[in-house]
């Protein structure tokens, strides 16, 4: 599908909080649409491009749920600068993966884990540069508005394709149920 560009290249941010990075391969599983996508939008915050910090922008990406201080941080930082927010994933919706701990009590999985388990290194790391993990593990929009959700583990390409250029052509994103994936 070719995609009239806007007339001017929005501004995309993109993240992975608590995740596996699943979301964003899918990103690159648009596979040459790429190089148009990259005709339509210009990317800020991103792992494609590097940038840590978040500038002013149209649309954001959120890949992962919310386990520390840090990604509370960075959430916050993207919805203060960007127009419009978008979960992106299983974790990002409802927790997904990451919340399974949300069954323990967190110092107990930190002890069993750092101090208990053969071959564990004998105290849980306390390092003050460490983000604080949170008692549970959140969906995003527990923490922030969002606007839009793009279910699947992760959402494939071509769903992620369809929703980004929706948004971008200005048309509300309709996803049909064949589009979904959670394998
Ligand atoms: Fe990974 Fe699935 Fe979570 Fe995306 S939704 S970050 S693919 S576990």
């Amino acid at each position: 599908m070719n995609v009239r560009p806007p007339m001017k290249k929005l501004k995309v941010a993109t993240t992975s909080l608590s995740g596996c990075f699943g979301c964003h391969m899918s990103l690159l599983d648009i596979d040459e649409r790429l190089l148009e996508l990259a005709k339509l939008v210009e990317f800020d915050r991103s792992p494609i491009t590097d940038i840590k910090t978040c500038g002013p922008c149209d649309i954001a990406l959120i890949e992962g749920a919310v386990c520390n201080s840090e990604n509370v941080h960075v959430l916050r930082e993207l919805r203060r600068n960007c127009k419009m927010l978008v979960a992106v994933g299983a974790c990002a919706i409802t927790g997904g993966l990451p919340a399974q701990r949300n069954q323990r009590d967190v110092g107990e999985i930190l002890q069993r884990c750092y101090v208990d388990m053969p071959g564990a290194q004998g105290r849980v790391p306390d390092d003050p540069e460490l983000p604080l993990l949170l008692d549970k593990v959140y969906p995003i929009n527990e923490i922030v508005r969002v606007d839009y959700f793009i279910p699947g583990c992760p959402p494939s390409g071509d769903a992620l394709w369809k929703y980004l250029t929706d948004l971008i052509g200005g048309r509300m994103p309709r996803l049909d149920y064949q589009s979904f994936r959670f394998d």
